[in-house]
Formats: C-alpha cells, sequence, structure tokens
C-alpha cells in the first residue's frame, strides 16, 4: 500500500517530487525552495524563483497575499490600505514599474501635498506655516552636516545638530520620528536613520497598495492558512514544519518580521548563529495604527481631497493624529497614530482608538467634527497584536546599524535566507525594501540549489 501523505499540503507536493534539474544521490526533496511568508518579500522571491525555473512553494500563515499590505476595498465603500499606502522614492522603487506594466497609474502626492496645521485648535497661517516648514528643512540638513559617533540615537545627533527647543521642534521631531518611523527618536540608531530616509517621490495608487501586491501574487504556489513553526536547516536540504505536515527542499527564505522571529514563533533547527539572533532583537518593530473614517453627510470640515491634516505637539511622543483629508475625493479620513500612543491605543482596542480620533479632530474642528464624521463603520488596523507581524516596521536600535547586513546575509550557503523590509540597507520599513530583499534571497536560494 502506498504510504499516505501525511497532509492535504504534502498530498499536493506529490506533483513536484519530480523536480527538474535534480542531481542524481542528492536529497529527495519536494520542491527547490520554499519560501516563508507571501508579503512583498516572499511575493518577490516566488515570482524571481519561477522566472528562473525552479519549483517554489510559498507558506503562508494568514488567508490572504500581501502581510503587511492590504487594502479593505468594502468597509468604506472605497479602498483603504490598512498597511503600507505609499511607493516611497518612486524614481528606484521596483513596485512601481510593475504597478505600470498593470495599467495602474499611481499618484504623486507630493506634489499636490497641501497642510492644514493647527495649534491650539487655531489653523496656522501663512508666515507661521513658513517656519514651520523651515524648521523641516533644517532638520535634515543639521542632521546630515553633523558626524555621526557610534551608538548615538537618532535624538542624541538632533540634539548635537542644535535641535530641540524652537517653537516647532517637537512637531517635526513628531512626524520624523512615531508618525514617519513608527518610533520614538531616542530608540533608533543614527546611522540606520540617516541611511534610510526616503527621498520622493512618493506616489499612491487609486486601486490601493494591498490591491497591487494581491495581483502580483496571482498565479503563484501559496499555501494559506500554513503556519511554519520549526525550520531544519542543518543538512544538505532543508524542512518547514507545522501543523501542515512537513515540507522538504533545497533552500528556504524565511520572510517573517523580525518581532515575530525575535518572540520565537519559529523554532531553527540547529539554532541560528548567535550574530543572526541577535539581529532579529536589535531590529523591533514599531508601530504605526492607521484610522479610517468616515464623512456623515456633505461636510468636509473646509479640508480639500490630500490636505494633511496636522497639529503642534508640545513633546515629541505626545498621543496626536495625523490624516489625510478625502484621498482621491472618496469621503473617508485616513489618520495615523505612531509610536508609544498606538501602542496604548492597541492595548485598549478600536473602540478607544476611533474615540482618541474623533477627540483630535474635535481639537480642530469643536463639535463640528462629530456632526461631519460618523464613527460607526469606522477602520481601525492593529498590527501590533497581529500575531504574524506584530509591530508595523523596523528600525536599527542605537548602536546596531550593522544588523540589517548581518540579517540579510545567506546562511549555510544561501539553503537558509532571510528576506523583508528589515533587510534593506536603505529601502528598510518599505514595500520596495522588502521587494528587492526578497529577489536577492531568491538569487542566493537558487545559487544553494543548483549546488544540492
Ligand atoms: C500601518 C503601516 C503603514 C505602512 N506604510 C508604508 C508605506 O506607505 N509605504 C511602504 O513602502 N511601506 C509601508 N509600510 C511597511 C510595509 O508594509 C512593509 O515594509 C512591507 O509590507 C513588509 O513586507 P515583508 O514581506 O518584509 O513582510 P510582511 O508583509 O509582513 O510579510 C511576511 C509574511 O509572513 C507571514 N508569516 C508570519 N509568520 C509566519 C509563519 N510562522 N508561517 C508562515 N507565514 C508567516 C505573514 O502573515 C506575512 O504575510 C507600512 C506598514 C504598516 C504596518
Amino acid at each position: 500500500m502506498p504510504e499516505q501523505p501525511a497532509s492535504p499540503v504534502e498530498a499536493s507536493l506529490d506533483a513536484t517530487r519530480d523536480v527538474p534539474g535534480a542531481v542524481a544521490g542528492a536529497p529527495v526533496v519536494d520542491v527547490d525552495v520554499l519560501v516563508v511568508g507571501a508579503g512583498a518579500a516572499g511575493i518577490a522571491a516566488a515570482r524571481a524563483l519561477r522566472q528562473a525555473n525552479l519549483t517554489c512553494r510559498v507558506l503562508e500563515a494568514r488567508a490572504r497575499p500581501g502581510g503587511r499590505a492590504w487594502t479593505d476595498s468594502a468597509t468604506l465603500a472605497a479602498p483603504f490600505d490598512l498597511g503600507a499606502t505609499w511607493l516611497h522614492a518612486a524614481n528606484r522603487n521596483p513596485l512601481r514599474p510593475l504597478a505600470e506594466a498593470m495599467g495602474m497609474v499611481p499618484f504623486d502626492h507630493g506634489a499636490h501635498r497641501i497642510s492644514a496645521c493647527f495649534d491650539a485648535g487655531q489653523k496656522v497661517g501663512a508666515a507661521e506655516m513658513a517656519a514651520y516648514d523651515a524648521v523641516w528643512e533644517g532638520f535634515h540638513a543639521r542632521l546630515a552636516a553633523t558626524p555621526v559617533q557610534v551608538g548615538d540615537s537618532a535624538a542624541a545627533l538632533a540634539a548635537r545638530a542644535g535641535f530641540g527647543t524652537g517653537y516647532w521642534d517637537a512637531t517635526v521631531a513628531h512626524w520624523e520620528g512615531p508618525v514617519i518611523c513608527a518610533a520614538p527618536l531616542a530608540s533608533m540608531d543614527a546611522r540606520d536613520y540617516l541611511d534610510t530616509q526616503l527621498e520622493p517621490p512618493d506616489l499612491l495608487l487609486p486601486e490601493g497598495a494591498g490591491t497591487l501586491l494581491a495581483r502580483l501574487a496571482e498565479g503563484l504556489n501559496i499555501t494559506y492558512g500554513a503556519v511554519v513553526t520549526r525550520v531544519e536547516w542543518g543538512g544538505a536540504s532543508v524542512v518547514a514544519e507545522g501543523d501542515f505536515g512537513r515540507i522538504r527542499a533545497r533552500a528556504i527564505i524565511v520572510t517573517v518580521p523580525t518581532a515575530v522571529l525575535a518572540a520565537g514563533a519559529i523554532r531553527f533547527d540547529p539554532p541560528l548563529p548567535v550574530a543572526t539572533e541577535q539581529a532579529l532583537h536589535d531590529l523591533p518593530l514599531g508601530l504605526l495604527t492607521k484610522i479610517g473614517l468616515r464623512a456623515a453627510g456633505d461636510d468636509r470640515l473646509d479640508l480639500p481631497p490630500f490636505a494633511a491634516l496636522e497639529r503642534r505637539v508640545e513633546r515629541e511622543e505626545e498621543a496626536a493624529m495625523t490624516a489625510i483629508a478625502w484621498p482621491f475625493g472618496h469621503d473617508h479620513l485616513m489618520g495615523f497614530v505612531g509610536g508609544s500612543a498606538a501602542w496604548a491605543l492597541s492595548a485598549e482596542g478600536p473602540d478607544a482608538t476611533v474615540a482618541f480620533a474623533m477627540e483630535e479632530l474635535a481639537r480642530n474642528f469643536g463639535s463640528r467634527a462629530a456632526a461631519a464624521i460618523r464613527r460607526r463603520g469606522a477602520l481601525v488596523s492593529d498590527w501590533g497584536r497581529d500575531p504574524f507581524s506584530l509591530g508595523a516596521y523596523s528600525h536599527a536600535l542605537p548602536g546596531r546599524a550593522a544588523a540589517r547586513g548581518v540579517l540579510a546575509a545567506p546562511l549555510a550557503e544561501g539553503r537558509l535566507c532571510f528576506a523583508g523590509e528589515a533587510c534593506h540597507p536603505s529601502l528598510a520599513a518599505t514595500l520596495g525594501g522588502a521587494w528587492e530583499s526578497g529577489a536577492a534571497a531568491a538569487w542566493h536560494a537558487r545559487l544553494a540549489s543548483a549546488a544540492g
């Protein structure tokens, strides 16, 4: 009697046991390369491996592709990205040409940016706005001109650059830390902070960044609901294990977020080298929460489409919400809360988050906000409590700028590779960085597969 396959996943793999190009005497493998995770890095890796005519299977814990890029088009009756939103640094972002090739027409958001900034409930006038803008420009110029000392945090570098006590300094720090990087400047390595600055253009896709990723995943060999809990990588082949059973391959690419790996969600046998394990802990994820709020009627709070709603804060880590008004003319606001305020709201839950967002709007618009916005049916992301992300995106801890390179270095001649946004030296924390990292890991895994 033929041996029963251990699981439906293994059964579905039987068809791939005859691996093209298999070497006589090499271990019998189910596929050439396994990819753990179907986010941007995993999708890029799987597409590169397919192009190289290698057999590949992607094991994805969730029931959908895209990972931290996910568009909800139903709740607000318009596409709303709960995770990644912009194609940053678009002139070197590999996803831009892919989106355009699929007929998507990216919108240059930066070129149409309108700021609606409030200070103590009053809209900031033109002269004061010019002063605020000058602080923004000075911040980057001054930090870039200040020598970095090993172990500096971005906050320490900013302080040495003479930044910190001006009227708009805390507001700029609030943006640069909790809003853009999802963590305070004091928790970030200065070198890594400077190396991962993202230049414009910043493009928005009307269909949503999550939609782009879902389309790019079409046709790939992805098994959903497959939570990998153990990886064996000590021998001539590798094995991924979970409730689905055991799958053997010549190489494996793990794209799981650093916070999930650092929490021990996957057991590696043999254990990872000390430096790799340390790198996972040196690249924690901050938190950015997105809130979608729909208009109740025709009142658009005098904000034109794409207006960036923000307010002056007294402290970098003050709990505050920034928002983009009515993107593409849709009837919703896209709110953002980052850093420690986002973690605190994540612990309190979505109702508390919506209540907080309404309080923030009331600061600027008074009772008009409650009438203009409907509280029911709001969308709130919660990447912090999602077991498959445990945060939004990575930053390097002070003194740990080298961790991204350590994590990206292939192990066992490429039989075990880590990939994902945290591995990219300059596009970390972005879709583009995750994509390039996945493609690079596919190259190493391909060499390992050929050698095996
Ligand atoms: C709120 C928010 C806003 C953002 N804004 C932007 C933006 O505007 N522009 C931008 O470029 N980037 C942005 N990002 C960052 C961007 O989303 C990420 O950098 C990128 O999506 C990471 O891709 P990845 O493949 O490295 O990881 P992920 O997308 O997290 O993919 C990893 C995959 O592994 C799966 N997985 C986890 N554990 C297991 C397991 N044990 N077994 C199997 N599978 C597992 C996960 O389900 C996931 O699908 C944002 C992120 C967030 C959260």
